[in-house]
């Protein structure tokens, strides 16, 4: 790698931890040392990072519709960022990107309801084909529709102006 390359894979490295990606994700995504990351997180956050199990599948996380609306919202930016290149490989600079813009669409008061790894799980399943953007022709947007769990391929955001 030369010095251009690593310094780019750096910066990136940093980013991801500084979100609170899973170290396993950021190695496998730069190729930076897995000591170096651990370093690194423990900088930036003054802990060592936590271990545990990547998300196997998004549709066995998000459960509810609130849930798949935002999942949709960072879904539908990370699509328009990267184009059809994310069906070959995950784009870790669009899937930050994309979910910045998230965060910054959340309401201040309002928890928000995907963290950075099921973002990461849901780009990555994207790209395998487990979760695929559908269009709604009656709201005009973009949500996700996931292989796994109980929601079906309905729009969430029809399902939730139904209960208003
Ligand atoms: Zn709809």
């Amino acid at each position: 790698m030369g010095a251009v390359e690593r310094y780019a894979a750096l910066r990136l490295a940093v980013r991801l931890v500084r979100h609170g990606v899973k170290l396993s994700i950021v190695h496998s995504g730069t190729g930076v040392a897995r000591d170096y990351l651990r370093n690194l997180h423990r900088e930036i956050h003054g802990r060592s990072p936590r271990g545990g199990p990547l998300v196997t599948s998004v549709g066995t996380v998000i459960k509810t519709r609130p849930q798949q609306a935002h999942a949709s919202l960072f879904a539908a930016w990370y699509l328009r960022l990267d184009g059809r290149g994310l069906y070959q490989a995950i784009n870790y600079t669009a899937l930050l990107d994309a979910f910045e813009l998230y965060l910054a669409l959340i309401p201040g008061h309002q928890p928000p309801l995907l963290d950075i790894n099921l973002a990461w799980a849901t780009a990555r399943d994207l790209r395998c084909g487990q979760a695929q953007v559908q269009h709604c022709p009656t709201c005009d947007v973009g949500f996700l529709v996931m292989r796994a769990g109980m929601l079906g391929s309905t729009c969430p955001l029809c399902s939730l102006y139904a209960r208003v």
